[in-house]
């Protein structure tokens, strides 16, 4: 008997310590792990510099509340607006939090234009979190199953099509456009490589706030610190969460001047958001992903993911998709059971949407590629 509600199915393993790319249970069995707690590891497990942040700041001191000047929010946060081009941050303790704070500057934004009916489009198959507002935007009636009323301001258009959106720009209650820059509980979805720059010039020409939703694909993720840097553009409003702790909850909503200042006082809060505890892990994963290379490391490792992929029997195979160490391996069968196969494996992988999700810390390396393509080569036969 359990006293934790039933909404989740977790299997039946728990782990107890980690070091790097490897879990390890009660009987020191050990697990690679190609998932990451869902993206959050950016530095795999117990790395020495994130523990060592986070056990010196929490000796010294874990919580003031925003009601006083916290110095490592200000350091955070400057650190970021720097990294992606920005200049005012928000700080959440989650994902999902980060897109409220990005839905409320949206209706502020409403608000100062004199649009009483917004509208925030977004795209089908996308993800952006399970609060009441993020789960409105989520395009998936999975999600979404059960919740109604939903908001209504969020209309869903298809994912990588122009054309959608262009239905839209002569419609004078739209505000903004949401989307992740790929998809990625939908099975790494890939867009055009012009997209993006295209949602931008829309968004330009129609005064909508461009907001990418960058909770899986930011911090080094897809081979570049956010993955809008491919589209060489910049957002307006840019959400992060997954890797920015390595594990803490921290999340962080990232505005451009122009938008910024529509966050007055009293307007948005958070009691935890960017205390100290959380600030100086996520400093530590920055200082640490730009130290030890992280990102060149991403790079390399991908494309040798790239090259080992294809030896895989590619007749269970519809499609591969790779950005960065976001791995999308999409089956022409359904993968059932194959979460617990590989933990019978003894590695950690995802399902989702009849594709294999691997999403590994970004110190991945050869070695470890090696064992997971040589699993689930093993893995597929059996299907
Ligand atoms: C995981 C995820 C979220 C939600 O983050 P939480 O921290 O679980 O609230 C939102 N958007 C994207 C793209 C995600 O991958």
């Amino acid at each position: 008997m359990s006293y934790l509600t039933p909404n989740y199915s977790p299997l039946n393993i728990s782990f107890v310590h980690g070091s790097g790319c490897y879990l390890f249970d009660k009987n020191d069995n050990k697990y690679l792990d190609c998932l990451s707690g869902v993206g959050v590891m950016v530095l795999g497990h117990s790395h020495p510099k994130i523990v060592n942040a986070i056990c010196k700041q929490a000796k010294n001191l874990i919580h003031t509340s925003n009601w006083y000047h916290i110095d490592l929010q200000e350091q955070l946060a400057e650190k970021l607006c720097k990294l992606a081009n920005l200049n005012k941050v928000f700080f959440a303790n989650s994902g999902a939090e980060a897109n409220e704070a990005a839905i409320k500057v949206s209706r502020l934004f409403a608000n100062k234009n004199n649009i009483s009916n917004p509208i925030i489009l977004t795209a089908n198959n996308g993800f952006h979190g399970r609060t009441m507002a993020t789960l409105s935007a989520t395009g998936n009636k999975k999600v979404q199953n059960k919740f109604d009323p939903l908001m209504s301001e969020f209309i869903n258009i298809d994912f990588n099509d122009l054309a959608a959106i262009k239905q839209y720009t002569n419609n004078p209650n739209v505000v903004a456009i949401m989307l992740e820059p790929i998809q990625g509980e939908h099975g790494v979805i890939i867009p055009n490589d012009n997209y993006l720059q295209n949602v931008r010039k829309i968004c330009n020409e129609n005064n909508w706030l461009m907001i990418l939703d960058e909770v899986q694909t930011g911090i080094a993720r897809t081979g570049k610190m956010f993955a809008f840097e491919y589209s060489n553009i910049t957002p307006d409003i840019l959400t992060i969460a997954k890797g920015l702790g390595c594990g803490v909850p921290i999340g962080a909503c990232l505005i451009d001047e122009k938008y910024s200042n529509l966050l007055t006082i009293n307007t948005h809060g958070s009691t935890f958001g960017g205390n100290p505890l959380v600030c100086s892990a996520a400093i530590a994963v920055l200082n640490t992903i730009e130290s030890e290379k992280i990102i060149e490391n991403v790079n390399l490792i991908s494309d040798y993911f790239k090259n080992q992929i294809q030896t895989l029997d590619q007749s269970k195979i519809k499609q591969i998709r790779i950005k960065g160490l976001m791995i999308g391996i999409e089956l022409n069968i359904e993968p059932k059971d194959l979460m617990q196969l590989a933990l019978d494996e003894k590695i950690l992988i995802n399902t989702t949407n009849n594709t294999i999700r691997l999403l590994p810390p970004l110190i991945f390396g050869k070695k470890e590629v090696d064992i997971v393509i040589s699993k689930i080569s093993k893995l597929i036969k059996k299907l």
